[in-house]
């Protein structure tokens, strides 16, 4: 179970691995890099910038509410990695063009087989 999947041991998170890698991640909570972070801790849990804490991620939440600023962080955070998609984007197409030329040929190749072919499109009530 989970063997081929990406899984992860108890209590371990993906927070702790990206620290372990020296990755600085965003807090999904209020967009801002961790040190900057501005979200109150949950007075259930204690955990801080926890998307699980508020209202409306789980029906089991901690019952808190995101703040303006918290939201603002937010759609910040979104439109940076929208922006960033958008590049990544730009290089992907960029090289799917210099690939196309190889998948147009790949692409006549199967429309020939088709031709040569053709018992592939007929029903079972061609006589
Ligand atoms: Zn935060
Ligand atoms: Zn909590």
């Amino acid at each position: 179970m989970g063997k081929f999947g990406w899984s992860l041991p108890p209590g371990v998170s993906h927070r702790m691995i990206d620290e372990a890698y020296g990755v600085e991640e965003p807090c999904e909570c209020c967009g801002k890099f961790v040190d900057d972070c501005i979200c109150e801790e949950c007075p259930k849990c204690g955990e801080y910038g926890d998307p699980k804490c508020y209202k409306g991620y789980f029906k089991e939440d901690h019952g808190m509410e995101y703040s303006a600023e918290q939201l603002a962080g937010q759609k910040e955070l979104a439109d940076a990695i929208e922006d960033e998609r958008m590049r990544d984007d730009a290089m992907y197409e960029e090289y799917l063009r210099e690939e196309k030329y190889d998948g147009e040929q790949e692409e006549r190749k199967i429309q020939r087989a088709r031709y040569d072919d053709p018992s592939i499109f007929k029903s079972n009530s061609d006589e």
